[in-house]
């Protein structure tokens, strides 16, 4: 018997049950068999042919459970005791896994966790898809699923008059104090812990989201791990940052490798973390990162504080190379690569064609991919900005630009489907999908090959070992 180190005393409680019978919330505990998990990592069980969620939960566990919210369709039940374990289950590195939420696989075998993520993103293919004969490869592992995270991005509180960060309890917003993270590179964990120590020393004030007031917002860490460079990034509520002077001094005393503090102003209260106003208070604003492996060479990318950039170096390496593998590009060819962030794949493309386009709507992230073009003395790679779902249908149009291949990285929610539809208008022979979310990537590639592309392969990577996320690379061809 495995007891839960300390029970779950923070459950909503029962909620409005249009259950039609039994079971019903706030009853006894009940006793389940997991069979199952969720999109994003819950246990699943039956009970009476109701579907039940059981966080914290994995398949092979039989738990005692209570349900606290039952419906038509599903319940939701909280975890009491792991009455007989999965043979999955390995035990956590982790001291805040009770608490945190982040990494729900975490308890659970590496090789397990990559077998459920293929499943996943078969799933999603099949049944969001429908697309039943599509291959899906199994995920490629991490050499190194711990501390792979080169970006802590943490929210500050007070607790118990001391400022604290980590992340919000899941479903709250209440901060859980992490003072290091299983998953994040040690220097993040540096930089978090020496800002919290100078935020003390030095009195400053802490956002309070409920009541508003207060300067500190979040910590953000970035790490370069190719050339150990990092940068911190102090969000804060205002521009008056009085003591900022003496807050960049001691953290660069404090971090080795440390280039640069950053503060970032975001006065507005919503759940986007930073505002648009970045202004350097010590060293410089940016790092350097040398990126690659031998497989794919290697290139020097220039990073700002607003700029998006890959979390996982190592898997991140891995995930381009299939990209680069399923481009297939030939020295006639054109790239064209969009959703480019600081030029990663565009420049990797570049080198392998003729020339390559990227398309990307954040300027910080353009001007960065431009002078890394600069940097790596590639002269075939050009970078709009805007975005692509206003560009690309402009530059079908034209037909200035008539790419062999297609590369599409976009964020969570996918391609609008006015990119779609401008790609399929351009007819690239490939067109190479990276997807961070299975969903809408399955949906997207159905709509592809509904237009006269043909899903080859997916093949799954694992870039966030221990959390239910899962990144993708397809490859699609034209049909005729
Ligand atoms: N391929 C890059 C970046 C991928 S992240 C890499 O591997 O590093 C997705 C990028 O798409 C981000 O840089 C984001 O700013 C950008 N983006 C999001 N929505 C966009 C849109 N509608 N048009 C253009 N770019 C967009």
């Amino acid at each position: 018997m495995l007891p839960r180190t300390r029970a779950r005393s923070r459950s909503p409680g029962p909620r409005r049950s249009d259950h039609p019978g039994p079971p019903r919330p706030g009853a006894p505990p009940v006793a389940l068999d997991v069979t199952g998990l969720s999109h994003d990592g819950e246990g699943v069980a039956r009970l009476d042919g109701l579907v039940v969620f059981v966080p914290g939960a994995m398949p092979g566990d039989r738990v005692a459970a209570r349900l606290v919210e039952v419906r038509k369709e599903y319940a939701r039940a909280e975890l009491l005791e792991i009455t007989s374990p999965s043979l999955d289950r390995v035990q956590s590195p982790c001291t805040v896994a009770e608490d945190c939420g982040g990494c729900s696989l975490q308890a659970m075998r590496y090789e397990a966790q990559l077998a459920w993520k293929t499943r996943a993103v078969r799933d999603a293919i099949d049944r969001i898809g429908g697309l039943k004969g599509a291959l899906v490869h199994p995920c490629l592992g991490a050499l190194h699923p711990h501390h792979y995270r080169n970006k802590v991005q943490f929210p500050v509180a007070l607790v118990g008059g001391r400022p604290v960060a980590g992340c919000f309890r899941k479903g709250t917003h209440e901060v859980v104090s992490t003072e290091s993270c299983d998953i994040q590179h040690g220097t993040n964990d540096l930089i978090v812990r020496e800002s919290l120590r100078l935020i003390d020393v030095l009195s400053l004030t802490v956002y309070d989201e409920r009541r508003g007031g207060g300067l500190i917002k979040h910590i953000m860490g970035r790490v370069a791990p190719g050339t150990g460079e990092s940068m911190a990034v102090i969000v804060t509520s205002t521009k008056k940052f009085t003591r900022g002077g003496e807050f960049a001094k001691g953290l660069m005393d404090a971090v080795p490798g440390l280039a640069g503090v950053v503060q970032n102003v975001n006065p507005e209260e919503t759940n986007i973390i930073l505002g648009r106003e970045t202004r350097v208070i010590a060293g410089r604003g940016y790092i350097d990162d040398l990126f690659g492996n031998d497989r794919i060479g290697r290139l020097r990318f220039r990073i700002s504080p607003l700029s998006f950039y890959q979390i996982n170096a190592e898997q991140a390496a891995v995930l381009y190379g299939k990209a680069i593998e399923y481009a297939a590009l030939r020295p006639v060819d054109t790239g064209l690569d969009v959703y480019s962030g600081i030029g990663t794949i565009t420049l990797f493309l570049s080198k392998a064609c003729r020339g390559a386009y990227g398309i990307e709507e954040v300027g910080a992230a353009v001007r960065d991919a431009r002078q890394n073009a600069r940097l790596n003395h590639i002269q075939n790679a050009e970078f709009a900005l805007g975005r692509a779902e206003r560009l690309l249908p402009r530059m079908a149009a034209e037909g200035r630009v008539k790419p062999s291949v297609v590369v599409l990285d976009p964020p969570r929610k996918g391609c609008e489907p006015e990119v779609l539809h401008a790609i399929v208008r351009m007819r690239p022979e490939r067109i190479v999908y990276v997807s961070c979310y299975p969903a809408t990537l399955a949906r997207d590639l159905a709509i592809l090959s509904q237009s006269n592309y043909r899903v080859v392969a997916v093949q799954p990577v694992d870039m966030f070992p221990q959390t239910s996320h899962v990144e993708c690379c397809s490859l699609l061809t034209r049909a005729s």
